[in-house]
């Protein structure tokens, strides 16, 4: 049995008029993530950790932002097709980790719906998904509430 770790990150700025999704789960707030795609910081580094970890490159060579096709994509395809290229090479997800860096607004009130919703993605139970959340001490953009960021760590067997 081979085990391997990969960690993804990302990091997207808070506009006005933006729908917040983190994890695909819609949030209500009052600003959004704005940029590549639906700017959704926990599913493109789910992305990031999936690929890192079977060792397949990372988000930014398989789906660039200049390619007109992931515009505005959701960002569940992201993790759809990584998966996809994953199962091929017959690795299977042990576990996933994640840490959603916001000020505001608080999300604990949405772990459950963003873990139901990142195993429902993997086709995993959700008692293999972990979702957690830190504020910055109003420190820096992510602390004057300017960003959002996450960490997602994934271990894969095989
Ligand atoms: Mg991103």
């Amino acid at each position: 049995m081979e085990f391997r770790t990969g960690i993804g990150y990302d990091l997207h700025p808070l506009k006005k008029g933006v729908r917040l999704v983190i994890g695909g789960v819609p949030i209500p707030y009052d600003k959004g993530l704005s940029g590549h795609s639906d700017g959704d910081i926990v599913l493109h580094a789910l992305t990031d950790a999936l690929l890192g970890a079977a060792g397949l490159g990372d988000i930014g060579s398989r789906f660039p932002d200049t390619d007109p096709q992931w515009k505005g994509i959701e960002s569940r395809i992201f993790v759809e097709k990584s998966l996809a290229l994953l199962r091929r090479r017959k690795f299977q997800i042990c576990f996933v980790d994640c840490i959603i860096l916001a000020e505001a607004p608080k999300l604990m009130p949405y772990f459950q719906a963003i873990q139901k919703k990142i195993a429902l993605l993997l086709k995993i139970t959700p008692s293999r998904v972990s979702v957690k959340a830190k504020t910055q001490e109003k420190l820096g953009s992510i602390g004057q509430k300017k960003a959002m960021a996450a960490f997602v760590a994934v271990t894969l067997k095989r």
